[in-house]
């Protein structure tokens, strides 16, 4: 008899959150963080009333209230998402997230035909033993082509406030076909300066069920900071904010050592990049959107930052306001 090996669903499930799994169908941006919680439209069925969805971030489950009237586990959700089996979608987080197989797997205990046994006291494998997740290494590769014929200039850009300076520096520009296209291309280096992947963000207000940004498929985002290729051989005072567009205007507006987490939280991999590129002497300003999520992300930024840094925590006066609403006048105040 083959020696059989079934995937341990429950070592998958506790290796992987639902945050990862929305991180890489490129939506968590689209949710709502609560304290346990995060909350959107369904991406299921793709709905659109924001409240319909809701994760419980320490329970790692999901529901819909709304159509699907569903709700289950990180694994339950990839299955729907991609209309595929538990296997498959066990599988499929396997190989996303670097899982190594070995721990996911058991070995068949059969019914009635085992393999004849290796050694009488061998450890029994156990099913519910938690996984540790294998510490992904894997960089995000380097892209092997350049989106050209970007279209500098867009109204969309001119709308927010880019120089047409900013988009040639930043390589930015609307794309008209291809994987990006009727988006406005962003190039994401990693710290040597290469390419490894384009944002795509829809120039304007999104439609319904078109998602504001799209990213490549197996993209990491989390193991980049926008533009630390360029503000790591800044000096100075180090800025880290949320989106791509705020990053280019503080730096449009002079402040050069600046980057950005596209997102609000700062993962394990981005911290990492942040030791990096400071020492013990450095000092850090962490300037997140003035919003839930970003007044959430803020706070943990600021603590882990502590730890090898000054860290200061730029607050708004005015709920909603970012980075990118501040005046050339501001920045120089602030930073120069
Ligand atoms: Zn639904």
């Amino acid at each position: 008899m083959s020696k059989t090996k079934f995937v341990d669903f429950k070592a998958v499930k506790a290796a992987i959150t639902m945050e990862q799994v929305l991180e890489h169908y490129g939506i968590l941006d689209q949710f709502k963080r609560g304290t346990d919680s995060l909350s959107g439209a369904c991406p299921i069925h793709k709905g659109s009333n924001p409240t319909q969805f809701r994760i419980s971030i320490s329970k790692n489950i999901w529901n819909c209230f709304s159509e699907c009237k569903h709700g289950g586990n990180v694994l339950d959700f990839i299955a729907r998402m991609d209309d595929v089996s538990i296997l498959a979608a066990a599988n499929k987080a396997i190989e996303w997230f670097h899982l190594d197989p070995e721990e996911m797997s058991v070995n068949s205990e059969g019914e009635a035909g085992n393999e004849a046994p290796k050694s009488g006291d061998a450890p029994r494998p156990t099913a519910a033993k938690p996984a540790p997740v294998v510490e992904n290494s894997a960089p995000n590769k380097p892209l092997q082509f350049r989106l050209d014929k970007l279209m500098r200039e867009h109204p969309y850009l001119t709308e927010r406030g880019l120089s047409l300076e900013t988009i040639v520096d930043f390589g930015i520009g609307f794309c008209a076909k291809g994987m990006m296209a009727e988006r406005i291309a962003i190039p994401i280096h990693n710290a040597k300066g290469e390419v490894v992947a384009y944002a795509g963000r829809f120039p304007g207000e999104a439609p319904e069920g078109t998602p504001k940004y799209k990213l490549p498929q197996g993209f990491r985002k989390s193991l980049e900071l926008f533009n630390i290729d360029r503000a790591g051989k800044e000096s100075g005072l180090l800025v880290i904010v949320e989106g791509f567009f705020g990053c280019m205007k503080l730096h449009q507006f002079g402040c050069r050592r600046v980057v950005a987490l596209m997102g609000s939280t700062m993962s394990a991999a981005q911290e990492e990049l942040i030791k990096r590129h400071t020492d013990r002497n450095s000092q850090v300003i962490v300037m997140l959107d003035e919003d839930e999520a970003g007044r959430a992300g803020r706070e943990d930024i600021a603590v882990r930052l502590a730890k090898f840094v000054f860290v200061k925590v730029h607050t708004f006066a005015e709920d909603g306001q970012q980075p990118e609403n501040l005046s050339a006048e501001e920045v120089k105040q602030l930073f120069i």
